[in-house]
């Protein structure tokens, strides 16, 4: 922190600079303001709250992640010649930048819109207080709202959106991945030939790890030193907190990992984190590495030997595809506060008590815009179990998954989606709870994303709105993806009786319970007709086995947190 401090600008240095406030999800000099000015011209702001650090028990090796990244660019904006005030705060991001204007004079600050619609509320009501802020263009997202309006129009309660469609509009539109208006390969998506399972057909790159260096050390020490209950383990941390490693981290991925992405995307296996996944999400919605670069690294190696089309297509589906298109749907429907369907009951945020320290106040003339939203279009509302907490609950996969986010706030997307939300549409637990559990648990998680992404994608807690039908499955998916259930103590062929895997018994009941919403979903067809195949006698004993699974997993108590 002294090399920061020793760097603090003058009297003259605030008077003559144009200032930036570059927020903490958007820590870039490559694109946006910082780029737009000369280094000699420029002052940034970066402020460090105590009170977002507490709003919630956030991974150590987010917080960790965040405030190294931060520290590192402000000493890399010192080397470039800019002026840097780095401010720590009790407060608020936008009360700490009035304090800023009010006590050291500081001029209007230009600042890219952060992705956060926490940050953004809170700006909004600091601008209301008499900050001098002026917002500009987020130009790190490869679409704007008018392209998703003009694929979908203006959200209207009620209405369903298919990602698709907009993955489509954005290919054409910004002509990647396109030979002559049609897609390179004669189709838009390679999806269906992007299902095997791993069973060691080639080795696994050892991805690199980064040691922490003193600026990375210090942080650890802090966050080990004033957030102890936090969620989540602080040992090893080896995640990239400077460009310089960013940007290794992005050119190891796109060389040893993205040739094989495609055919392994849904692959799961207990002793492998990453398999072929890049691990890029937690630094891009930072804004360290912007997806126009790796869209365009990737294109430019896609269908040559390096990466074959198939995996090429599957990554820049996911960046220009998914996380646009859920950006989108985040901004539509107010973090789902506009949907149409039934809530849920119980308060959202019980789980999350205040800091004894630095509470975080909801601004005036705003109430409760931090409340999150609580759709809940298939009734589920059971408090989340302790096995998310990591008490072992002898289902293999979820012990396997949650040992995993618990030591490095990361898996990928299959098992957050397969596993992890999984078991907890099958059980009923609360949406919402589930949404707080991932954002405070996983290093990428922003309410931008992990609110649709939980809310609709995994639960189907917004009635369809972002997926066609509720991603779930009974053992026999988790099997032939894995190799979790080869290590389990539960029979994965069995679905009823003792020792039966709890996934398949809970999955029947669950389409049982549901029927009278699900039941006509065409996508959902074959499984209910199957499920009309079965006898009252395995209907009860599946009723029976899933009740036995739900009351073993409700049965350990929460850890203290
Ligand atoms: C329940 C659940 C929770 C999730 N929570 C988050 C989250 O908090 N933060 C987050 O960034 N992603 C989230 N995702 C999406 C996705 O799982 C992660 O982006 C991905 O696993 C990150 O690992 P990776 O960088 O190796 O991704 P890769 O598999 O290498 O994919 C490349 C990139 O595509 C983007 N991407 C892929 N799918 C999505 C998606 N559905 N939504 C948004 N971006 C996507 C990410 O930026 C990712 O880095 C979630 C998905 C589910 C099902
Ligand atoms: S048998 Fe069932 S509980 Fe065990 S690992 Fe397989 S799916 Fe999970």
């Amino acid at each position: 922190m002294d090399q920061i401090q020793s760097a603090e600008p003058t009297a003259a240095d605030i008077a003559q600079r144009r200032w930036i406030y570059v927020p903490y999800d958007r820590v870039t000099d490559r694109t946006g303001p910082v780029a737009e000015q000369a280094a000699r011209d420029t002052g940034i702001v970066l402020v460090e709250s105590t009170a977002m650090a507490h709003r919630r028990p956030y991974h150590k090796k987010k917080l960790v992640l965040l405030i190294s990244n931060m520290r590192h660019f402000a000493l890399e904006q010192v080397a470039r010649g800019c002026s840097v005030l780095y401010q720590f705060s009790p407060r608020s991001h936008g009360q700490a930048l009035l304090d800023l204007q009010r006590e050291r004079g500081l001029p209007e600050l230009t600042a890219m819109q952060p992705a956060e619609r926490e940050l953004r509320l809170d700006l909004t009501q600091a601008v209301q207080d008499g900050l001098k802020l002026r917002e500009v263009a987020d130009t790190t997202w490869l679409s704007t709202s008018e392209d998703f309006t003009s694929v979908f129009g203006a959200y209207k309660p009620g209405r369903s959106y298919v990602m698709d469609r907009f993955y489509r509009r954005m290919r054409q539109q910004t002509g990647i991945l396109m030979e002559k208006h049609k897609p390179v390969g004669g189709k838009f998506s390679f999806d269906a030939e992007n299902r095997k399972p791993y069973k060691n057909q080639l080795p696994i790159p050892v991805p690199p790890a980064f040691t922490p260096d003193d600026v990375t050390q210090e942080v650890i020490d802090l966050v080990a030193r004033k957030y102890p209950h936090h969620f989540g383990s602080i040992s090893n941390f080896d995640l990239p907190t400077t460009q310089h490693d960013c940007d290794a981290m992005w050119r190891f991925a796109l060389k040893h990992l993205l040739p094989t992405f495609g055919p392994f995307e849904d692959a799961m296996r207990d002793d492998q984190l990453q398999l072929f996944h890049s691990r890029t999400s937690a630094l891009i919605n930072l804004g360290r590495l912007l997806p126009a670069d790796l869209v365009r690294d990737v294109e430019q190696s896609a269908g040559r030997s390096k990466i074959p089309l198939a995996s090429a297509e599957g990554f820049i589906r996911q960046i220009l595809g998914w996380r646009e298109f859920m950006r989108h749907i985040h901004y539509q429907t107010d973090g789902y506060r506009l949907l149409d369907v039934p809530q849920e009951i119980r308060p959202a945020t019980k789980r999350i008590p205040p800091a004894p320290d630095a509470p975080f106040t909801a601004p005036v003339n705003m109430p409760d815009p931090y409340i999150g939203a609580t759709p809940s279009a298939l009734n589920a509302s059971l408090p989340l179990p302790a096995v998310y907490w990591g008490v072992k609950s002898g289902m293999h996969c979820m012990d396997t998954v949650v040992d995993q986010v618990i030591h490095e706030g990361w898996s990928h997307h299959i098992t957050r989606l397969m596993i992890l939300s999984n078991l907890a549409t099958l059980c009923g637990f609360s949406p919402r709870e589930l949404t707080d559990w991932f954002w405070f648990a996983y290093v990428d998680a922003y309410d931008w994303v992990i609110e649709t992404n939980v809310l609709g994608m995994a639960t189907y807690a917004d009635g369809g709105l972002t997926a066609t039908k509720p991603y779930v499955s009974g053992a026999a998916y988790i099997n032939r993806m894995s190799n979790y259930c080869g290590h389990c103590q539960y029979d994965p062929k069995q679905s009823t009786g003792e020792g039966s895997c709890p996934f398949t018994a809970l999955y029947w009941t669950f389409l049982e319970r549901n029927q009278p919403n699900l039941g006509n979903n065409f996508r959902l067809q074959m499984p209910y007709a199957t499920l009309r195949k079965k006898s009252s006698q395995e209907m009860v004993l599946l009723r029976t086995r899933a009740e036995e699974a739900l009351a073993h997993l409700k049965s350990f108590s929460h850890p203290e947190y």
